[in-house]
């Protein structure tokens, strides 16, 4: 997560400093073509020495001085907000110095707004248009109200490369940004791709540890964890409805002789067959069959009645000796059988899932001291 937030910051300082060098050149380039359009217009007019001063300084200090401040800024759009505000007024304090020559003045206007516009839209123009009539009427008083209209040759000359070169960088830089724009997009977009399929397989890998969990490795039937929880959901639904759930506890006879005999492995073979041959018999969408340990099967069996259940255990009962597995050890035939405990219960309140089990238990341990392969349940349960 760290290691995240630190690229997401290293991006972002990166698109910061570009953006700042951007303007940093169109400042540079800027002031240039403004300087040659005032100097020449300045020198025509023969100005005080501190008009020129002005305008040496503004004009090559200020974009080292705007770079300085976006760049130790927090939020560089409001940095060079306030940049593009103080340079409009600044240009603007040129205009009276000039006695308003209209073609300097206008390139200045232009250049200005052409920033605004660009940089921020119809709102920020009208902030920048106020802007600059404030840095005139500043200057007025200072100045005096004198007005040039005509503009010598070599004026209009030094007005060309901020009239026309000025706008062509601009335009330039205004691509450069929709390009690193659609880049960024192009890349967001990608990470998104891996990021969704990256989710995915999270939630795959997920489902899977999900399914283990619920799952017994040797029989690949649910195991009891997922039994029980099982088993307590139905209760409450059978209590909601007033209806009958049934539980089967099925185990296998002298499976302990048959691992003694055939060997473990054998006896493996013999419990994932049996669990086999017992889930056929389940096939309601709500019952469920599950080893619950060792040579244990478990069956629930909601809106089942004892006699309901009492078909299904039979069932898996013959269907397990149909398989034939030779146990020539066991004292209930030649073959592997089972023993099977029944218990229904109608839920209530007073009474909890541990009755069911305990009451199937009780069955299981009567088949097994009968005969052992049979069927048994307690009525009283
Ligand atoms: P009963 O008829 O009274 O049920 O006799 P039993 O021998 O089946 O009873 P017991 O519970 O004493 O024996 C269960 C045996 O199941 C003990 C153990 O050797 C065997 N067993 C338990 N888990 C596994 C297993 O995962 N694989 C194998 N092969 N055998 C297992
Ligand atoms: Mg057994």
């Amino acid at each position: 997560m760290k290691s995240i937030d630190k690229k997401v910051s290293d991006v972002r300082s990166k698109i910061r400093e570009s953006q700042s060098r951007r303007f940093y050149m169109l400042r540079i380039i800027g002031c240039i073509c403004g300087f040659l359009a005032i100097s020449t217009t300045f020198y025509h007019l023969e100005v005080p020495v501190a008009y020129w001063l002005y305008a040496v300084i503004g004009c090559f200090m200020w974009p080292h001085i705007a770079y300085f401040m976006s760049i130790h800024s927090r939020d560089i759009n409001n940095a060079e907000k306030r940049n593009c505000i103080i340079e409009t007024f600044l240009g603007a304090v040129l205009l009276p110095m000039m006695s308003f020559n209209l073609l300097p003045g206008i390139t200045l206007f232009a250049m200005f707004s052409m920033n605004n516009i660009g940089f921020s839209g119809v709102r920020f123009f009208l902030k920048g248009v106020v802007s600059f009539l404030f840095g005139i009427l500043v200057m007025i008083p200072l100045t005096g109200t004198q007005v040039i209209f005509h503009t010598e040759y070599y004026i209009i000359l030094s007005c060309i490369p901020a009239l026309i070169l000025y706008p062509q960088i601009v335009a330039f830089l205004a691509y450069a940004l929709a390009r690193d724009l659609n880049k960024t997009r192009e890349t967001l977009e990608q990470q998104y791709r891996k990021l969704a399929s990256a989710n995915i397989k999270i939630r795959d890998q997920r489902d899977l540890l999900d399914n283990i969990a619920k799952i017994d490795s040797l029989t690949g039937i649910p195991n009891r964890r997922h039994f029980d929880g099982y088993l307590e959901k139905q209760w409450q639904s059978m209590l909601r409805s007033n209806s009958v759930v049934s539980v089967l506890m099925i185990d296998i006879d002298h499976f302990k002789e048959f691992n003694d005999n055939y060997g473990h492995g054998k006896g493996d073979e013999c419990l994932k067959q049996v669990a086999e041959t017992l889930s056929r018999s389940v096939k309601r969408p709500n019952d469920m069959l599950a080893r619950y340990g060792g040579d244990e099967f478990i069956c629930a069996l909601p809106l089942t009645d004892i006699d309901g259940a009492k078909k299904i255990a039979e069932e898996m009962r013959k269907n397990v000796i149909s398989l034939a597995i030779p146990h020539f050890h066991s004292s209930a035939a030649d073959y592997v059988t089972i023993s099977v405990g029944m218990a229904a219960i109608k839920p209530a309140r007073s009474l909890s899932v541990s009755r069911l089990l305990k009451a199937a238990d009780q069955a299981l341990y009567m088949a097994k001291t009968n005969s052992r392969n049979c069927v048994e349940y307690l009525k009283s349960a």
